[in-house]
């Protein structure tokens, strides 16, 4: 098959050909509709080490159909459209039996642990897949499997978002920030959103944000934050990774307030502990999506709620092409169909 080989960091991804996957018991056979192009993915080009040693296949945000299914399958059939999870839990660890799959003790990524969908057909455990309804286009619909179930575990299970409350979102402009601001406005959130892309900025009103904050022009945007909601936003979520936006978004909170940590970044940061007993103040982090959330991602997008923010559509042989555009900051999110 076609495949989009990682040989390692700081060197372009090569187009060639690459072995077709054999499908075992438990297992099917998709063929790849489309991936998404991940900041996750960037990190590794960059030199964050792959469990899998290269060469090997990247990407994590994949739909497709089903090609084949091994011996013991009865949930797919050849023919089925589906979503790839990124991340497949084993199903038999203490957090997989109590719900919280997105951080098993034993999980696989997809792109990482195991090949991945930057390839024409991709293998992986048929329990695994989450049927996509024919409503949803099928390689726009790849950009479920991580850039908006991702951002809906967030502001759905992690923030635990109630209508009427008021949401600050740092770091707005981005591919996941946007969804951020979409699903929490959706979901009856008052979104502030806070950015450096103007007309990422006029997106986000669009996608139904109460305000926006231009990060380049505000020069205080936490007390802007605190004036807009009297006091402080309900729920803030950093989409940024950046240290000091993580304090800005903390400092923007109210009392009781949550404070949502989705922007990945391994540096520390400094916040007034003081600040968290007085206020009754929660900081919680959130990894991925579970299973269990997928299925309310989908129903927002096929019900028109929300919408799949693919703004670049590029055949894998440009997939070098579609890692610059997302490096120098063009895309909402783009996708390589093989
Ligand atoms: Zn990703
Ligand atoms: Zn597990």
């Amino acid at each position: 098959m076609k495949a989009a080989v990682f040989y390692g960091p700081n060197q372009p991804l090569k187009v060639e050909e690459y072995p077709t996957p054999k499908v075992g018991p438990g297992e099917a056979l998709v063929k790849v509709a489309a991936c998404g192009v991940c900041h996750t993915d960037m990190h590794y080009l960059k030199g964050v080490p792959t469990f899998k040693k290269p060469p090997m296949i990247l990407g994590h945000e994949i739909s497709g159909t089903v090609a084949e299914v091994g011996e013991g399958v009865t949930a797919v059939k050849p023919g089925d459209r589906v979503l790839i999870p990124a991340i497949l839990p084993c199903g038999r660890c203490y957090y997989c039996r109590i719900g919280r799959e997105n951080i098993c003790l034993n999980l696989l990524m997809v792109g990482n642990h195991v090949d991945g969908g930057y390839a024409e057909y991709i293998k992986v455990p048929a329990k695994d897949l989450i049927p996509l309804p024919s409503e949803i286009p099928l390689q726009e619909g790849a950009i479920i499997a991580d850039a908006i179930t991702s951002p809906y575990a967030a502001v759905v299970r992690r923030a635990e978002l109630k209508p009427g409350e008021t949401v600050a979102v740092w770091g707005a402009t981005g591919g996941l920030g946007l969804n951020v601001v979409q699903i929490a406005s959706a979901l009856g959130g008052k979104v502030i959103a806070l950015g450096r892309r103007e007309e990422n900025l006029k997106l986000a009103k669009e996608l139904g944000a109460w305000e926006t904050i231009n990060l380049k022009e505000d020069k205080e945007p936490v007390r802007t934050v605190r004036r807009l909601t009297g006091g402080g936003a309900d729920v803030a979520f950093d989409v940024t990774g950046v240290p000091q936006v993580i304090e800005q978004a903390f400092e923007s909170i109210k009392q009781g307030g949550r404070f949502i940590v989705v922007g990945y970044s391994d540096k520390p940061i400094t916040i007034n502990a003081g600040r968290i007993m007085f206020r009754e103040l929660e900081i919680r982090g959130v990894m991925g999506c579970r299973p269990i959330d997928y299925y309310g991602a989908i129903e927002l997008v096929r019900s028109g709620k929300i919408r799949l923010l693919v703004s670049h559509k590029l055949p894998l042989e440009q997939i070098n092409e579609a890692f610059k555009l997302l490096e120098e900051g063009k895309v909402t999110r783009a996708i390589v169909t093989p």
